[in-house]
């Protein structure tokens, strides 16, 4: 019997796309990835995923992990191997409102997640420009960052627990819901970010967060990363922690952007060389109740801190969404990241994490035919 076969018998043939129903698979959102799995394999449960690993180990045949396919590395590939997709482990099992935590599937989408906590007036806080595709499995096994990174932290920092199904298909039950767990080694975060080489995510326990009550939202322009650090820490210590994004964006940034979505206009009328994509969020209702004038005390007071920084120099320029049309214009800028990095020109495909004061540093280093990077190339 074939593994295919063996496949089948366990789980049912019904479970198991070949041929031209699994060439859409092999395929990644870059598009610049391509394989031919043996056959891509869509489990319904973990007592599946479990069969399928058991048999797989049992012959030696390699299985890749597949959530939602929109990492950008080409780390879906499964040549030679079978793809085994979590998209059908896609149940939310239940929203814990009183203990803000979701239990979900693997292959929950992170749109659909956002959609469930909501309706509950909270919010699963990561957020990034796949969310319509990618899934929770693949954003855990990748530890993805997002935009919200700096005010909760990346995906490892919003999970409480785990189920993981291991290579011979033994079950992992992580589950735990607790904030503090000493129960031994800490093996969740071990699985988190390890891109499926230590087993397969079957389903998570995530943390929630309430739901803030408005948004400020700004792209301002600073002399240099130094003054945005400047800012940064100011803000969050007017806000008390409010900010909930603070992405940078040089001016080669803007350009490659200009150059891919032409319809959107630049941010200021002038080229800026460091521009800062900012939100801070309301979390309390009194900085969300309209003033008379119709403004809102949170914009109202991102407004003052940038105008009083504008005029002591730390702020360049500065343009605040007046309403939720701008607010969207501005977080498109952000959200199409995936699209500059990897269709505007050359691209160093890794996940970058650079200490927040030497991001300036790290910046000359990237310089075309910089002394230092010359260095670190030949070492
Ligand atoms: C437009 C766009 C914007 C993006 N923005 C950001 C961003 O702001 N910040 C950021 O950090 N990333 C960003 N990313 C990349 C990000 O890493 C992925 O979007 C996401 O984390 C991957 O989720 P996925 O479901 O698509 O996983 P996949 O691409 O399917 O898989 C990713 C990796 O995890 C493994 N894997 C998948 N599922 C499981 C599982 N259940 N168990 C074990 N291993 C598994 C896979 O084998 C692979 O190695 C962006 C990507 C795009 C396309």
């Amino acid at each position: 019997m074939t593994v295919l076969d063996q496949i089948a018998d366990a789980i049912g043939a019904d479970r198991i796309l070949t041929g031209t129903d699994a060439a859409p698979y092999g395929k990644d959102w870059t598009g610049a990835y391509t394989s031919t799995p043996l056959a891509v394999l869509r489990p319904t449960t973990t007592a599946e995923v479990s069969a399928i690993l058991k048999i797989a180990n049992a012959i030696k045949t390699p299985v890749v992990p597949a959530s939602g396919r929109t990492g950008l590395t080409g780390a879906t590939l499964a040549q030679d191997a079978l793809m085994l997709s979590v998209e059908r482990l896609n149940d939310i099992y239940d929203i814990n409102v009183d203990g803000r935590t979701a239990t979900v599937g693997a292959g929950v989408i992170l749109s659909t997640l956002h959609d469930a906590a909501e309706a509950h007036d909270l919010i699963f806080p990561l957020t990034l420009g796949a969310r319509g595709s990618a899934m929770i499995g693949g954003l855990l096994s990748t530890n993805a960052g997002g935009s919200n990174v700096v005010r909760y932290g990346s995906t490892r920092g919003l999970c409480l627990g785990l189920e993981v199904v291991m290579a011979d298909g033994r079950v992992m039950n992580l589950m735990s819901a607790l904030h503090k767990d000493n129960s031994g080694l800490d093996l969740r975060n071990l699985v988190i970010g390890a891109e499926g080489t230590l087993g397969i995510i079957t389903a998570a326990v995530l943390k929630l967060r309430p739901k803030p009550q408005a948004y400020a939202t700004a792209m301002v322009a600073v002399a240099s990363l130094s003054d945005a650090l400047t800012l940064l820490y100011k803000l969050q210590d007017e806000t008390g922690n409010g900010v909930e994004a603070f992405e940078y964006m040089p001016r080669s940034y803007i350009d490659k952007h200009r150059q891919l979505f032409p319809n959107v206009a630049r941010p200021f009328e002038k080229d800026y060389d460091v521009n800062i994509m900012i939100e801070v969020a309301a979390t309390q209702a009194k900085d969300a109740i309209p003033t008379p004038d119709g403004s809102l005390p949170v914009v109202s007071a991102l407004e003052e801190t940038l105008g009083a920084m504008l005029e002591e120099g730390t702020v360049l320029d500065a343009i605040i969404a007046q309403n939720e049309a701008q607010r969207r214009e501005i977080w498109k800028r952000r959200e199409d990241a995936g699209e500059v990095a990897f269709f505007g020109g050359v691209f160093v495909n890794t996940d970058v994490a650079v200490p927040l004061d030497k991001v300036a540093d790290f910046e000359k280093m990237l310089t075309p035919g910089s002394r230092r990077l010359t260095q670190m190339q030949t070492k």
